[in-house]
């Protein structure tokens, strides 16, 4: 008998061993190709070799220097650092260890600088678990059900899954800017609207590239209301989409940016980015935690941002999507089961669907289990668990990407 919680369910019934580069070798000796890097988060691969010393070399000098008692240098290195690699207003950095912290430290950013109470989050938007950021997630109801009421303040808007509403990408925009400026007039004032919160690419709602057209009138009523742009880019960030940061593809900059999974090759790590006037007008005491910016953490950065420069793994992230994305495409075009391919960069996802079209959970859990018989690791995501989602490391060179792609489409024949 187990004694983890039995509702944490895995995916892939494979128990770890170890990790190395693009694979996982379970306790049998069974070797893995992962292309889920643990959630998007294992950007160098696993227990990539400069990493790894990095950790080493910390772990013998400090392991924790809680950040509101001692500073360190890891701490300072890479708040220097993380301000350099992001747009130049976004100059002063807050670390916490999870997504959903650095989210909830976002939220508090907002209303304290705004002095404004409502936020705006977009249907289908993942921003975490805790009972702040699972207001403002609406990607699965499961997230938020039995746990109601939660934090006040929350509106949803509409997101512009232009296939979901059988429209072209530019009606589902139009449709929902008009939308959005709706709610302002019936729902939530501008005047007493802190701040819009969305990710570049729907992640855990199913994969879905947030259109530029969209941001860019998202970012025109920000300015226009004072209401301030925060990009969640937890799971876009750090080389995924093919571009250091995935608002790079919207042509917009965010006031307050977040940073986690991809940033510290596994060791937990988030961060909330933010020009340092506006972090000045958020109240004394807002900030803090007993773990945040933890040295071994922060020396794993450093040492992963080392990695994605000098491997050049962003541009290989473009051009390993790009191969990852055709080769998709030439499996859904013969073959009626895969409804559509999408996604950016590394962060790519395929819909099943039953032989008339509909999401199809049960054939997608059997899609999973079959390629996980192949030796693949892969996640499902979207509302209705129906999106196969391939996030392999940025690492990741074409005989791998040709070798995932022929294991799932043999794990394709079998549904
Ligand atoms: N935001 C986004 C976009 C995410 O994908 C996630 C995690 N899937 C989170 C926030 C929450 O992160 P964490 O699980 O580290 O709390």
């Amino acid at each position: 008998m187990s004694n983890l919680s039995p509702l944490l369910q895995q995916a892939t019934g494979v128990t770890a061993e170890r990790g190395e580069g693009l694979y996982i070798v379970d306790v049998e000796g069974r070797r893995y190709l992962d292309f889920t890097a643990g959630i998007g988060v294992t950007s160098t691969g696993h227990c990539h070799p400069h990493v790894v010393d990095a950790i080493r070399e910390q772990a013998g000098k400090l392991i924790h220097g809680q950040y509101t008692t001692v500073l360190h240098r890891p701490l300072e290195l890479l708040a220097e650092r993380l301000s350099a690699v992001s747009p130049d207003h976004l100059n002063s950095v807050f670390f916490a260890n999870s997504g959903s912290e650095a989210v909830e430290a976002a939220l508090r950013l907002a209303r304290h600088a705004t002095g404004r109470p409502n936020i705006i989050a977009f249907h289908g938007g993942f921003h975490g678990r805790t009972m702040g950021a699972a207001a403002l997630t609406t990607s699965k109801v499961a997230i938020r059900a039995g746990l109601q009421p939660l934090m006040g303040g929350v509106v949803v808007a509409p997101f512009p899954h232009a296939s979901r509403y059988g429209w072209s990408e530019e009606e589902a925009v139009r449709f929902c800017l008009d939308e959005l400026d709706y709610l302002f007039a019936t729902v939530t004032d501008p005047r007493e609207t802190a701040a819009l919160i969305i990710e570049p690419v729907l992640g855990e709602g199913g994969y879905v590239p947030t259109p530029a057209a969209f941001a860019v009138g998202l970012k025109e009523r920000c300015e226009r209301f004072g209401m301030l742009f925060i990009a969640d880019e937890v799971q876009t960030g750090v080389g995924r989409t093919g571009r250091f940061w995935g608002h790079e593809h919207l042509g917009v900059e965010p006031d307050i940016m977040i940073v986690a999974k991809g940033l510290a090759s596994g060791m937990p790590l988030s961060a909330m980015v933010a020009p340092k006037e506006l972090m000045e007008r958020a109240w004394t005491g807002s900030q803090g935690g007993t773990y945040g910016g933890n040295a071994l953490s922060c020396a794993a950065a450093l040492a992963t941002l080392d990695v994605i420069e000098q491997e050049s793994l962003v541009a290989n992230a473009d051009v390993q999507g790009t191969e990852m994305l055709k080769g998709l495409r030439v499996l859904a075009a013969g073959n009626p089961r895969i409804g559509g391919v999408r996604g950016l960069g590394l962060m790519l996802a395929v819909e099943v669907v039953d032989t008339d079209g509909n999401p199809d959970a049960k054939a997608t859990k059997q899609l999973q289990a079959g390629a996980v018989g192949e030796g693949l690791l892969l996640l499902t995501c979207g509302a209705y668990g129906n999106v196969v989602r391939f996030i392999p490391p940025l690492i990741v060179q074409s005989a791998e990407i040709k070798d995932g792609l022929e294991r799932f489409g043999r794990a394709l024949q079998q549904i």
